[in-house]
């Protein structure tokens, strides 16, 4: 059997600010701060350096599944998060959209997280903390799993 695997989405697979330079200055300006609340704004996002090739290398290895947080007060970003994962992600990622405010209460193995947010840091399994000194990318990332990959 397969080991479990979540990857986290908005600076993880998504590149979250790649979608800011892309909003219209008077947007930007009257949502400074809480820029993940303009509507839309997720459906703007580019993948990060590598992340569309890694997840489907992982997919291969691992039962894996996305498993990321939507802003309460941004309904669409509930949508636009699914659209990005059809989009980029295709056929590798179908039903294995999860949306939480709890991640710690999906049970598994990993979880590759740049945040210790909404319950990654009380994730039962393996916190693969992205963007850290020891996983500063995915390359990293991807040769640790790999090791890891095989049930022993
Ligand atoms: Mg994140």
């Amino acid at each position: 059997m397969k080991k479990i695997l979540y990857i986290d989405m908005d600076n993880v697979l998504v590149d979250f600010n790649s979608a800011l330079n892309r909003l219209p200055n008077e947007m930007r300006e009257k949502n400074e701060g809480h820029l993940d609340d303009v509507p839309g704004v997720f459906a703007l996002m580019d993948p990060l350096d590598g992340a569309i090739e890694s997840y489907h290398q992982l997919a291969g290895w691992f039962d894996t599944y996305i498993l990321s947080t939507a802003p309460w007060d941004n309904h669409t970003a509930w949508s636009d998060k699914l659209l990005w994962v059809k989009r980029y992600l295709g056929a590798s990622a179908y039903k294995r959209l999860i949306l939480t405010h709890h991640k710690n209460l999906n049970h598994g193995d990993f979880l590759v997280d740049d945040r210790t947010k909404h319950g990654a840091d009380q994730f039962a399994g393996e916190l693969i903390l992205f963007g850290s000194t020891r996983f500063p990318d995915w390359p990293g990332v991807v040769a640790y799993l790999h090791s890891h990959s095989i049930e022993s």
